[in-house]
Formats: structure tokens, C-alpha cells, sequence
């Protein structure tokens, strides 16, 4: 029996009266109505009402493959009519899941061999706290429990991803973060290096890890956790002094470095992984997302050998899991979306082609009247919006620029997302040359829009 049809009125109605959306204030949704989106290819969706509008967010930094791929779909019918479901507890395994590990230890760092399969970024991250605590338990180091995350990271938004994330206002609603993770500065040199060079900044910064340590104890210190580029917090590039003192201190220390894949992962800098991008050494690499071009949900940690080695050789059971660690059919489409970033060497076209030139022509933008600075790396790209550009000057009420901005670029047919004032893109990894002239064109436009609306 087909599902009947329903006009967007209906939808919007249904929605309204039944669905409670993820990060939304329900009563300004309501008022407003909600975006149907019903159907799209390549780089472009269309909404209930046919508008067609170019995904520069790439969905929610997922569709790395971009839309409408049927080896994707066929994977999956193929892989639930064989089998739709089986558990990898009690001994068991299927084989999509056992390739897709293997396949994923192929492209990862060479010290990286083991992937533990979850359903989300969010739950890879619970994993992650679940997994570093557990490693030092077996080294005999149990006092080694407090993780160090930074303030305006993210990590996901369940207890555990949302406490090591650093995002205020989810704490202040949620008596978080739990105890034993603890938050240093972010590399923000834009937004809060001050006076400082940005490359000052950036061991400035880098070096608060070190304070932390030492205010916790070395002994208690189990981790550090990062994005390689801060996503959600608004594509914040770190100086290039960063990454580099951050390498130093974890070594110094010997804490485990969990460095989140979760947006950088499958391409998106131009290297298969972020943590490659900036030549790390992770012993954790939480993933989720473009693991399968988010066309199912599915999630996990690559996990380093040190740690892997201590699980395997010197643990008893580790009572973590979940009923969908490794399912058959998220892990088939994962296989197929990996067959198609390497075959078709996207990751390379990134690298070679598409990033360099979305960065020359977004930092064509940085002469707007409204753009303080233009950054990104790969396809990730950052457009701050300022009331003046000297003195780096904010509007008055943070948010209502991007907000506005935001909402312009999607009635001129382009999602982007704004985060306070900063305005971002992250768009599917198969982006053309003339879409990225289109994408440009279209912010451009809409910054001169905003600028008008705001009076400036
Ligand atoms: N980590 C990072 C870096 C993320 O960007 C996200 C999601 N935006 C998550 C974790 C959480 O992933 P999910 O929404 O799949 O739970």
C-alpha cells in the first residue's frame, strides 16, 4: 500500500502537531512553518514548494558523495533482502561489516588497524570516553580518568559527546558537562587572539593544554579530545603553531589524543582524514557522517594500535556496544559510498581541484564590506560578518547578522548555516567548478542584501 500524498500545508500541519525537531525553538518554528525538503541530486535540493536550492552544507556536513547515488540505494535493498540485520555480539559478524573495518583501516593513519562501529558521531564519542578510561584501567592507571576537551568544541549531543563538547548553552541546559571532562580555550585567533600574531596565539592556546595537565595531575589525565578544523563551533581554523605544540604536549605526557573525524573524515580536507591534513598521530579517530555519505546513519571509532593492542591482548571483556554496532545494511552503503570515493578518486579531486579553487574564489569575498575575515580549509570554508572591518567590530546582538543572512541566502536558493555571525559552507565534495561559481555568485549577492537590510 503506497503512503497517500499530502499537500505541504498538510505536512506543515503534521509537523507541527507531532514532531519534535532536533536544535529548534519549537515556538519560532511554528510561527515560521516548516521547510519540506523533498527530494534532491547531486548538489541541489528541492523543497515541497519546487524551489530548487544549492546545498552548501552538504546536508548537515554529510553527503560527501553528494545526492542521489543508486549504488548507494541498491547496496542497501541488495543487503536487506540478503541480511537486514544481525548483531556482531556473541561471536558473530557479518560481512559488509568485517570489509568495511578492513577497508577503513586501509585509508586510515598505518598505526590505525581496529574500527568499533556505532550508530552516530554522538555515540562514537560515548564510545570514546567509554574506551579511554577503559585503556588506562588496563594499564594499570586508573586514576587516569579526566578527558580535556575545548570550550565551543563538539562532539555530539549526548551526555557524554555533549560534556566533552564545549558548547555553553548545552551545558547550561543539561548540568553538564559530567564530572571528569574538563574544557581548555579554542584556537580562535579571530574571534579571541587579541593583540597577538596568530601564530603567538596559536601555542598561546595550545599551551593551555599543558596548564590543564598540570592543574589536574598528570596521573588523572586520560585524554585530550579535538576536531582537527572546529566544525559547528564555525569552521575555526587553527594557526599553523597549533597542531604542531599540541603533538608536543600529548607526547610529553603521554595522554591519549582523540582527534574527531566526525566532519573532516572521507575527504573533506583534501586528505582522507583531517588528522592526516595536519600530520597527527591519534590514537582515537571518532567518525560518523561521510563514513557513508549520510545516506544511513552509522558511526565509529578508528581505533590506534596502542590502544587496540592493550583491549585485544591484555583486556577481559569490555561491556560496551550497541545493538547496531557494525549493521549490515548502514555497513554496505558505507562499503559502496568508499568504493566510490576511491574509484572515482574524489578525495584527490578535492585536494587537486575543487578546494583550491572554492578558497581563491570565497577569498574573493573578503573585499565585502560586511567580511572581516574569509578562512577555511578544503571544502570548509568561514565567512565572518562584522559591522566594520578595521576594528573587527561585531553587530550588537550576536546572531542577528548571520540569522539574517542565513535566512536571505535560502530565499535566493543556497543553504548555508550560520553560527552567530559567522557564516558557513561545507558543501558536498563533488561540487563542480561552475557550481562553486554559482555558490560564490549567490553569497556575494546575499551579502549585499544583508548589508542593505542592516543599514550598512
Ligand atoms: N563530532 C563532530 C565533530 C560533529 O560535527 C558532530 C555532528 N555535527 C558529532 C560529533 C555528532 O554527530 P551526530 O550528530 O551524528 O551524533
Amino acid at each position: 500500500m503506497s503512503q497517500p500524498t499530502h499537500t505541504t500545508a498538510e505536512l506543515r500541519a503534521l509537523d507541527h502537531a507531532h514532531y519534535l525537531h532536533p536544535f529548534t525553538d519549537h515556538k519560532d518554528l511554528g510561527s515560521r512553518g516548516t521547510r519540506i525538503i523533498e527530494r534532491a541530486e547531486g548538489v541541489y535540493l528541492w523543497d515541497s514548494e519546487g524551489q530548487k536550492i544549492l546545498d552548501g552544507m552538504a546536508g548537515l556536513w554529510c553527503v560527501n558523495i553528494g545526492y542521489g547515488r543508486r549504488e548507494l540505494a541498491d547496496a542497501a535493498y541488495k543487503q536487506m533482502l540478503e541480511l537486514p540485520y544481525y548483531n556482531s555480539f556473541f561471536q558473530c559478524a557479518n560481512p559488509p561489516a568485517v570489509k568495511l573495518a578492513a577497508a577503513i583501516a586501509e585509508i586510515a593513519p598505518a598505526h590505525m588497524n581496529h574500527v568499533f562501529f556505532t550508530g552516530s558521531g554522538s555515540e562514537s564519542n560515548d564510545t570514546v570516553l567509554r574506551m579511554v578510561r577503559r585503556y588506562w584501567d588496563l594499564k594499570g592507571k586508573p586514576t587516569r580518568k579526566t578527558v580535556i576537551g575545548r570550550i565551543n568544541g563538539y562532539h555530539g549531543s549526548t551526555v557524554a559527546g555533549a560534556s566533552l563538547g564545549g558548547m555553553a548553552p548545552m551545558h547550561e541546559q543539561g548540568d553538564l558537562p559530567i564530572p571528569g571532562i574538563v574544557h581548555i580555550p579554542q584556537p580562535y585567533w579571530y574571534g579571541e587572539g587579541g593583540d597577538m600574531s596568530e601564530e603567538e596565539f596559536g601555542l598561546w592556546a595550545a599551551r593551555q593544554l599543558e596548564e590543564k595537565i598540570q592543574q589536574v595531575g598528570e596521573e588523572n589525565v586520560a585524554a585530550f579530545i579535538a576536531e582537527p578544523i572546529q566544525g559547528a563551533g564555525g569552521v575555526i581554523v587553527p594557526p599553523s603553531t597549533y597542531w604542531p605544540e599540541i603533538k608536543r604536549i600529548v607526547d610529553k605526557y603521554q595522554i591519549l589524543l582523540v582527534v574527531d573525524e566526525v566532519i573532516c573524515g572521507f575527504g573533506r580536507t583534501g586528505e582522507w582524514f583531517g588528522s592526516q591534513y595536519y600530520d597527527l598521530k591519534p590514537d582515537l579517530m571518532p567518525i560518523a557522517k561521510g563514513m557513508t555519505s549520510g545516506y544511513l546513519p552509522m558511526g565509529g571509532v578508528i581505533v590506534g594500535d596502542r590502544v587496540a593492542r592493550t583491549m585485544i591482548d591484555e583486556g577481559g571483556e569490555f561491556f560496551h556496544g550497541y545493538t547496531y554496532s557494525g549493521h549490515p545494511v548502514a555497513a554496505a552503503v558505507g562499503l559502496e559510498n568508499l568504493r566510490i570515493l576511491r574509484e572515482e578518486k574524489i578525495v584527490e579531486y578535492v585536494k587537486q581541484e575543487a578546494a583550491p579553487y572554492l578558497q581563491s574564489k570565497i577569498a574573493e569575498l573578503a573585499d565585502h564590506r560586511l567580511v572581516g575575515e574569509v578562512r577555511g580549509v578544503g571544502l570548509l570554508g568561514a565567512l565572518e560578518l562584522v559591522k566594520n572591518k578595521a576594528t573587527r567590530v561585531r553587530f550588537v546582538e550576536k546572531g542577528t547578522a548571520g540569522t539574517l543572512c542565513r535566512d536571505i541566502c535560502v530565499r535566493n536558493g543556497l543553504v548555508m548555516r550560520a553560527v552567530g555571525d559567522t557564516m558557513i559552507m561545507s558543501p558536498p565534495l563533488v561540487i563542480r567548478p561552475s557550481e562553486i561559481d554559482e555558490l560564490v555568485n549567490t553569497i556575494r549577492q546575499c551579502l549585499d542584501q544583508t548589508a542593505e537590510q542592516l543599514g550598512v
